[in-house]
């Protein structure tokens, strides 16, 4: 094992040693050990916390907005310079198909510090007069950074989350203590290097690995010296961090869960619907927060659209991730395979027909060490089934037939969370109405995660309070004070 990565914790502007113990990173590919991580104990996440409160006591305090535009845009350069090292450290992670991890992770995280970088240099100031009998003042706002933020994500979508938060957390002119998954720890460590390369002061950002309960993410969420966390996972995990932020009330924006709906009209492009439904129903392996597991579709189309959807998943190649052939990755874990799994026995319990995979495939190689799965789609089930009601979080999706608009919009509504939808149909009318409608975060008509990273993103319900995106991360990551100048 003595060529084994280990990684190490970050603090200060280096990589130190801790004592805290090692944990090993698994391939979810082969079940092979790629890296050995450094956990953090309470007195690494300490110095984290310290390290990021010194440089906002320090030079970082003080940068004006042009530098921290600057180092923004310096920071994208050289994710653009290390494109390659990135790329290789989140498929080693993650196990997701190359062109996948080069197309959405690696290339957006790079976007996200150019947006934050725009967001900031282009942010209104806003002055205005008040006039009342008291007398005549000028009023403004100072927008000042939170202060110490917490930054804790999860290992879907590794980099480009992270990189969603710390760029328009340090763009506010926030330190930042991140806390990467314990399932893909290797991106935070690259992008400790490149920040520091970029030439951001010792402290500004700094990194903890470890779990979440009893280690790293505890131990961070409950420092007394945090500012405000920001946090994206499951739902649970979320309430969880709420309570140990609650007694000082500290600022959060959270990210959760899912169980998103997509509403398929019998106007529809079918064709064109089957495709962005196989996307978003398939694409990194059912992992991403707004993927499709509910499914409705009106009467009429809905033998095509099943057929269609289940051709689709039959059709998904497994395979290396450097393998141009391959379409879909593992799970990211064998402990992840185990929840899927339970729920494609949870769904047969319930009575569901299943129109296509729905197991374990055999690869009949060492890939068979990975965390491979099938994807599953079902019928016969309705919105009174837990499969419909809980997060999958893999390449699952109950399709239920429907016959009224009215009926389509209720049924996709009636659910704990509301985080995305997609709704297919030709009429434009009809599309924004329902788009409307829908108690979610995010609505697509005729298209399934089409991003500007402008715009708000966020869930309601169980999916999350808050929202980031541009001129939104802001508002997150500054707090206003309000001066009042008698004149
Ligand atoms: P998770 O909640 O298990 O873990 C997320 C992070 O929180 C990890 O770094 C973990 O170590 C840490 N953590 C866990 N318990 C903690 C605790 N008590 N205190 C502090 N930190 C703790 O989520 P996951 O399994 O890594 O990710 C999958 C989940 O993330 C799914 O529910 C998915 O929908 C959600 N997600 C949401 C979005 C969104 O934008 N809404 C995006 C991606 C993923």
């Amino acid at each position: 094992m003595t060529d084994v990565t280990v990684l190490k914790n970050f603090v200060g502007g280096q990589f130190i040693d801790s004592s805290g113990g090692l944990f090993d990173k698994v391939s979810p590919v082969d079940g092979g050990v790629i890296a050995r991580v450094e956990e953090a104990d309470e007195a690494v996440v300490d110095r984290a916390v310290r390290a990021a409160r010194a440089a906002l006591d320090g030079a970082w305090g003080r940068t004006s907005v042009a530098d921290r535009v600057t180092l923004l845009r310096r920071i994208a350069d050289r994710i653009d310079e290390r494109f390659e090292d990135l790329l290789a450290s989140e498929v080693a992670d993650t196990g997701k198909p190359l062109d996948l991890a080069r197309g959405l992770d690696v290339s957006r995280a790079a976007a996200n510090f150019r947006t934050a970088a725009d967001t900031i240099a282009s942010a209104s100031l806003d002055s205005f007069l008040t006039e009342s009998p008291a007398g005549t003042a000028l009023n403004y706002a100072l927008r000042k950074p939170l202060g110490v933020v917490g930054v804790i994500v999860p290992w879907n979508l590794p980099l480009l989350l992270l990189t969603w938060k710390v760029a328009p957390a340090l763009a506010a002119g926030n330190a930042v203590v991140v806390k990467p998954s314990e399932e893909t720890p290797s991106s935070a460590s690259l992008l400790a290097e490149i920040i520091t390369g970029a030439g951001a002061p010792d402290g500004v950002y700094n990194v903890v690995h470890g779990y979440g309960p009893g280690s790293a993410g505890s131990h961070l969420t409950s420092h007394p010296d945090l500012d405000a966390v920001t946090f994206t996972g499951e739902s649970r995990t979320g309430s969880a961090i709420m309570k140990a932020v609650a007694s000082r009330v500290l600022p959060v924006s959270f990210e959760l869960g899912g169980k998103n709906a997509a509403i398929v009209f019998d106007d529809a492009d079918v064709p064109a619907a089957i495709n962005g439904l196989a996307r978003s129903t398939f694409t990194n392996t059912g992992q991403i927060c707004l993927c499709t597991e509910r499914i409705y579709v009106h009467r009429n189309v809905f033998g095509e659209v099943a057929a269609g959807l289940a051709e689709r998943a039959d059709a998904l190649r497994y395979g290396r991730p450097e393998d141009p052939s391959t379409t879909t990755g593992p799970l990211i874990s064998r402990r992840h395979r185990e929840k899927v799994l339970s729920y494609y026995e949870l769904a047969e319990r319930e009575g569901a027909k299943l129109l296509a995979g729905g197991g374990i495939p055999d690869l009949g190689s060492d890939l068979d060490g990975g965390a491979w799965v099938q994807p599953a789609l079902w019928t016969g089930l309705d919105n009174s089934h837990r499969t419909l009601r809980e997060e999958i979080f893999g390449p699952a999706a109950a399709l239920v037939p429907f016959t009224t608009e009215d009926e389509a919009i209720r049924l996709a509504n009636d659910t704990d969370y509301g985080l995305a939808a997609s709704v297919w149909t030709s009429d434009l009318a009809r599309g924004h109405r329902v788009a409307g409608a829908l108690r979610v975060g995010m609505s697509w008509v005729n298209t399934w995660y089409l991003r500007d990273l402008r715009s708000p993103f966020g869930g309601n319900g169980l999916s999350g309070i808050g929202r980031e995106g541009g001129a939104h991360s802001l508002h997150f990551y500054t707090q206003p004070t309000n001066v009042c100048v008698a004149l």
